[in-house]
């Protein structure tokens, strides 16, 4: 299938690893020219090369921090009007909610919810004014069923959900749509650093706890970056024109529900 966004300009954050980069590389081999954004230069550089080579679109690197206000603007000097805007950042660290300070609530909430806000501010009237907008915000399937010791991204990432909501319905009469994407466990960097955590905290191998991990799942898997990039592009393509404020899981089954 064509999904119609050959020659878009992306924005897609957190793009040099893991999911942000499956997405970037699912909407470059669309033909969407990418500017892909992660802290660390030097893998982010290597990704933009590899992605270059695969796809031959034009891909822009910006080596920043989206959570601060220099990262973004930064990223909105190289892509002032983007067509699809994946928004994207390192979860909050686990823990205990009555250890978790005041400072520590705000950088979750600058991360995880008022970042991709800022994001959609900066872009959205844009997109509304030329008929064409895609906006997907990675969160998180604790949105939709809590993980306990994440009570930050729990908090952080509902709030962003709650906002979506509203403001997906005022923008798709104008053909911008706004969704969400809930990973459950995806094969990444960061749920190996997370898998190795909890098995040492539990006095298990990494390799036992993720074992474990995977068999609880109805999939017997963890997702990959690739399939995750793919429900992505799909979502920016001309096709999703009438699916907006959705929370789309992708879990392999593992969230027990009907709905
Ligand atoms: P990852 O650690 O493998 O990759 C994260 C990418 O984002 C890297 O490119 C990193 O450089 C970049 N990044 C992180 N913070 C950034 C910042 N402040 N500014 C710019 N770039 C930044 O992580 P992942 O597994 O791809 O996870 C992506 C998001 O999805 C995270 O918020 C994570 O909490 C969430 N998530 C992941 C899973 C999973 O199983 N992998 C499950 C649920 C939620």
């Amino acid at each position: 299938m064509d999904f119609g966004i050959r020659g878009r300009n992306a924005i897609v954050c957190g793009a040099s690893k893991g999911l942000g980069r499956g997405c970037a590389e699912a909407l470059a081999a669309e033909g969407v020219n990418v500017v892909i954004v992660a802290r660390g230069a030097e893998a982010l550089e290597a990704a933009a090369q590899e992605i270059r080579q695969k796809t031959g679109v034009t891909v822009t690197a910006i080596a920043c921090d989206i959570t601060t206000p220099e990262g973004r603007a930064r990223v909105l000097a190289a892509c002032p009007d983007p067509d699809i805007l994946i928004n994207n950042a390192g979860g909050p660290p686990p823990g205990d909610f009555r250890n978790w300070t005041r400072d520590d609530w705000i950088a979750a909430l600058d991360a995880n919810m008022l970042t991709p806000i800022e994001l959609m501010k900066a872009t959205v009237d844009g997109m509304m004014a030329r008929g064409f907008g895609r906006i997907i915000n990675i969160t998180s399937g604790a949105v939709k069923a809590p993980i306990d010791v994440l009570g930050l991204s729990n908090g952080a990432r509902s709030g962003l959900t709650g906002f979506v909501a509203g403001l997906a319905r005022k923008t798709v009469a104008k053909n911008v749509t706004i969704n969400n994407l809930l990973p459950g466990a995806f094969d990444t960097e960061r749920l190996s650093k997370t898998i190795a955590a909890s098995a040492a905290a539990a006095g298990k191998s990494p390799e036992e706890a993720a074992e474990a991990r995977r068999r609880g799942i109805p999939a017997q898997r963890f997702g990959t970056a690739e399939e995750f990039g793919a429900v992505c592009a799909f979502l920016c393509s001309v096709q999703a024109g009438y699916m907006t404020g959705q929370n789309v899981l992708l879990d392999g089954g593992n969230y027990p529900g009907t709905f």
